[in-house]
């Protein structure tokens, strides 16, 4: 039988004019409980309608951490589902890709300007399902308008033809054109659900492809309230397509029907992803996990140094790929670093709710909790001193973790070389510059890095660390937030870069066209083989004179 598909986004359903969760002056229990009750709970609906899936699937609920309140339930799809958004997006990527690249930069223009509007809306479905404090939803809320910005005003020069040199000067006129893949398939994890589910896809839109999005089943709402913005910016409806489900579900027909898959999620997954697109020979890029070290020199600004640490290590409560686990602080300076770091710690404020008054706010699940507090409890139990944190914060909600910094941590307990994903922090002491790199390089991953000391030093050291991004005198956002430049994982980082040229290039299947004019590249007829053999090495050997066109 073949189910009829609805899709709220099809004539009929709005724009999104209500608040999904209101705003924020009133005590979080209150405020998380009225989101799944009247107005706020129309509003899940309408979004939850927007999830390609036939009638009658079941459906699963997406929590709150902050308190577990049911904020709203999408459906279960299916991999016919999945078969069946694919089907679409291909349908309406064919016209998209016709439209004049103009036309769709000047809706991602008109998305940025809708993302920065609507924030409030965005902050608060951000927070409700991950239970980060708002300063960590605003990041993503920033990042997708700078990527909407960045790529509308870009994506011209990187998706323009370009002429090549030649096989033959003057007479081989060889130009280089970019095509949109077709359809790209994102499977997005749940710690940066708005960012993470459709800032790499506007590279992709751009470029002319379609979307089937799969976000963590933890964000749903996150992921449709930014593709409903989109549409709203001029989006053709069918053209981004969302599916909600468990990934070892619905990866693998999303693998066996796209044409590009984007991934951003763990190692071990991204590993049997890589696996499954090899099978099929599509391209995919894979934006993984991380250990990121810090170096801390002892001619950094010491004050500086210490706030940037906080960032580095407990932005959205160390959930965040490209956060700081390891820090190695230079002999001379680390007693000083060491008591001014555990001393902000300490005071960094904790909280559920949706005001801007917290620093750090919950984990996103027991699954998590439970990950941190195994790897704590380890290293406790293995001998590791603590000097800040170690514990549970159950007065704050459920999900609630100090920020964590320990000291003599060894290679025998996990949190020493896996990834824990969590707010929790271990300080080495090292001899040199020398000593630090060889340490932070020590680690089978390379995602990203963070130096401390003089901007000349810092920079010089910079390129001896094996990560894709190395910040100087900055955490992790100078970088990221860098988006002419690429950003991604060296080692088991990842595969592949998002943002800059690359970011927007790998969604295109690139073409060279190369017009010949006058003689071939062979022999002319007549000649013989050996003449045509001389002919060739002597020109081979006057074009090595010839200087390279950029
Ligand atoms: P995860 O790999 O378990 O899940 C990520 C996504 O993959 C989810 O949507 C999930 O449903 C889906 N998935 C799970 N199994 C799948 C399968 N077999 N086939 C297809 N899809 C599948 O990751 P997680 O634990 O939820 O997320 C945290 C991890 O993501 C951390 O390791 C973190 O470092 C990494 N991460 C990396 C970046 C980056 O840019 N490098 C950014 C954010 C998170």
């Amino acid at each position: 039988m073949v189910p009829t598909y609805q899709q709220g986004t099809v004539p009929g359903v709005g724009p999104s004019t209500m608040p999904l969760v209101a705003s924020s002056t009133v005590r979080d229990g209150e405020h998380l409980a009225r989101a799944s009750r009247s107005a706020d709970r129309a509003g899940v609906e309408r979004l939850a309608r927007q999830v390609t899936a036939a009638p009658g699937r079941s459906t699963q609920g997406s929590f709150s951490p902050f308190d577990g309140t049911l904020i709203g339930e999408v459906p279960t799809c299916t991999a016919d589902d999945v078969i069946e958004a694919v089907d679409r997006a291909r349908v309406a990527q064919r016209a998209w890709a016709g439209r004049p690249l103009v036309e769709r930069c000047d809706i991602m223009l008109a998305y940025h300007d809708l993302v920065l509007d609507r924030q409030e809306q965005l902050l608060d479905i951000a927070q409700a399902e991950t239970g980060k404090a708002r300063i960590s939803a605003f990041e993503e809320v920033a990042d997708v308008a700078m990527t909407a910005r960045y790529y509308a005003n870009s994506a011209p020069k990187h998706l323009r033809p370009v002429r090549r040199q030649g096989a033959l000067p003057i007479l081989t006129r060889t130009t280089e054109y970019h095509h949109p893949k077709g359809v790209v398939g994102i499977i997005s994890p749940w710690n940066y659900p708005l960012t993470l589910a459709v800032s790499d896809a506007i590279p992709a839109l751009l470029a002319g492809n379609g979307i089937v999005l799969k976000p963590d089943a933890q964000t749903p709402f996150t992921a449709l309230v930014a593709v409903e913005l989109l549409r709203e910016a001029g989006l053709p409806p069918e053209l981004f397509q969302v599916v909600t489900g468990a990934g070892r579900v619905l990866g693998t027909p999303m693998i066996d029907h796209v044409d590009f898959l984007m991934f951003t999620g763990s190692t071990a997954t991204g590993r049997a992803i890589a696996e499954q697109c090899g099978r099929r020979l599509i391209g995919f890029s894979a934006e993984l996990g991380g250990k990121n070290p810090m170096v801390v020199l002892s001619d950094a600004d010491l004050d500086k140094t210490v706030e940037g640490a906080v960032r580095a290590g407990f932005a959205n409560s160390g959930q965040l790929c490209i956060a700081v686990e390891r820090m190695y602080v230079e002999d001379r300076i680390y007693d000083r670093f060491v008591a001014a770091f555990v001393d902000r710690v300490r005071k960094i404020r904790l909280g559920a709710g949706h005001t801007w008054q917290s620093e750090m706010g919950s984990l996103v699940s027991q699954e998590q909790f439970d990950a941190v507090s195994r790897h704590v409890d380890d290293a406790v139990a293995k001998g590791a001193k603590v000097l800040a944190g170690a514990k549970a914060r159950p007065d704050l909600g459920p999900l609630f973790y100090e920020p964590t910094v320990l000291e003599r941590v060894t290679d025998d307990m996990a949190l020493a070389r896996e990834e824990t994903f969590g707010p929790v922090v271990a300080l080495y002491r090292v001899r040199d510059a020398d000593d630090a790199v060889a340490r932070a390089n020590d680690s089978c991953y390379g995602l990203n890095a963070s130096v401390w000391s003089t901007p000349s030093h810092g920079a010089d050291l910079a390129t001896r660390i094996q990560a894709g991004t190395v910040n100087v005198n900055e955490s992790y956002a100078a970088a990221w937030a860098s988006h002419d430049a690429p950003m991604g994982g060296m080692k088991d980082s990842g595969a592949g870069r998002r943002h800059g040229r690359e970011g927007i290039l790998k969604y295109t299947e690139s073409q060279t066209v190369a017009v010949q004019r006058g003689i071939p590249v062979g022999p002319i007829p007549g000649m013989s083989l050996e003449k045509y053999a001389r002919l060739m090495t002597t020109s081979i050997k006057a074009l090595k004179r010839v200087p390279f066109r950029r």
